[in-house]
């Protein structure tokens, strides 16, 4: 642990996220693969949990799993090895249902059915969320005060980019305050020209070189003075999974791409940055846990960076239309 408490020379400490699920829950794959089918599939998953979880181990990062009710009920051993391994247990929701797609009784159902089990299964509080494909955006800002009735203290739910399953373009980019006691943490981008650009993982970081991944990452540290988020699939590693039929091209393109790399890719990342849990590396308790963060000198005033009331400020005025409750001002 003290490993990552103060970094020489000012070196960020970015925030490393798994969603953990299996190949055939992906929601590109629904209209292929009814939730009915789930348990006809070989699951893979507690296998590529247990190799991050190893090439964790061997560069001493520590990340947060969001994880799948549905997944932990079956792999209860997995969920309690990703604790004992010092990481951070999080919740996906329990059955990797879009939240756009939910009636907003049937989301909260959802979370905090999932939050349940896994703090059951595990013996720990389960403070973080993120929605399945990202799917909060502007049309369901309700899904927020579900998120604060089931107890927790952080969502991931949201990428403010322009995407075709996904994305909400005019989202602040960084932490900020959508309630009084949720925290939102966006997962990466970049600011280009007039638009936002993915740099938070998933199947970029299988479609770009990886020295582009590299790039962006310091240009969030350096330039913006941020800590990064950046997510992958257990699923991504593993080259052996079995292939679905039937599937479109472009799906099939996404999943499918550069599956072999990936594990390489991981190790590089592991080692040329510093990875944390999400709840070490943003204040979700309203206190900056990590001491360094934001560390450059670059940054105007480091200090105020790490008070909530400053991030709401800065980050949440430009789009308070997008969400219809009330803020805190603190
Ligand atoms: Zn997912």
């Amino acid at each position: 642990m003290a490993r990552h408490q103060r970094q020489p020379g000012g070196v960020t400490m970015n925030a490393l996220s798994i969603d953990v699920e299996d190949y055939f829950q992906v929601s590109a794959f629904a209209p292929f693969i009814p939730r009915a089918d789930w348990d006809t599939h070989e699951c893979r998953v507690e296998r590529n949990v247990e190799r991050i979880l190893e090439l964790l181990e061997t560069s001493g990062a520590r990340a947060t799993f969001f994880t799948l009710g549905w997944i932990a009920e079956r792999y209860p051993q997995m969920v309690r090895r990703i604790v004992d391994g010092g990481h951070e247990l999080a919740s996906h929701g329990f059955g990797h249902h879009r939240a756009h797609d939910q009636a907003e009784d049937a989301f909260f159902a959802d979370i905090d059915l999932a939050k349940l089990v896994l703090e059951d299964i595990a013996g720990v509080e389960v403070r973080g969320y993120r929605a399945p494909s990202f799917s909060i955006n502007g049309d369901n800002p309700w899904a927020f005060d579900c998120l604060c009735r089931a107890g927790y203290k952080y969502s991931s739910s949201v990428y403010p980019v322009r995407h075709d399953h996904y994305g909400m373009p005019d989202a602040p980019r960084f932490a900020h305050l959508v309630r009084p006691e949720l925290l939102e943490i966006p997962v990466s981008t970049v600011r280009f020209g007039e638009r936002n650009w993915p740099a938070g993982g998933g199947g970029f970081f299988r479609l770009l070189p990886y020295a582009v991944t590299r790039q962006l990452l310091r240009r969030i540290n350096q330039t913006d003075g941020q800590a990064a988020i950046f997510y992958l699939h257990p699923w991504e590693l593993d080259v052996e999974q079995p292939r679905i039929s039937g599937l479109d091209g472009k799906t099939r393109f996404r999943h499918y791409l550069n599956l072999h790399r990936t594990e390489r890719r991981l190790q590089q990342l592991l080692a040329d940055f510093v990875w944390g849990r999400v709840d070490e590396v943003f204040p979700i308790d309203g206190e900056p846990v990590v001491e360094q963060w934001p560390p450059l000198a670059s940054a105007p005033d480091a200090g105020a960076l790490l008070d909530r009331s400053e991030i709401l400020a800065a980050d949440a005025e430009p789009v308070r239309a997008a969400f219809s409750a009330p803020r805190a001002r603190r």
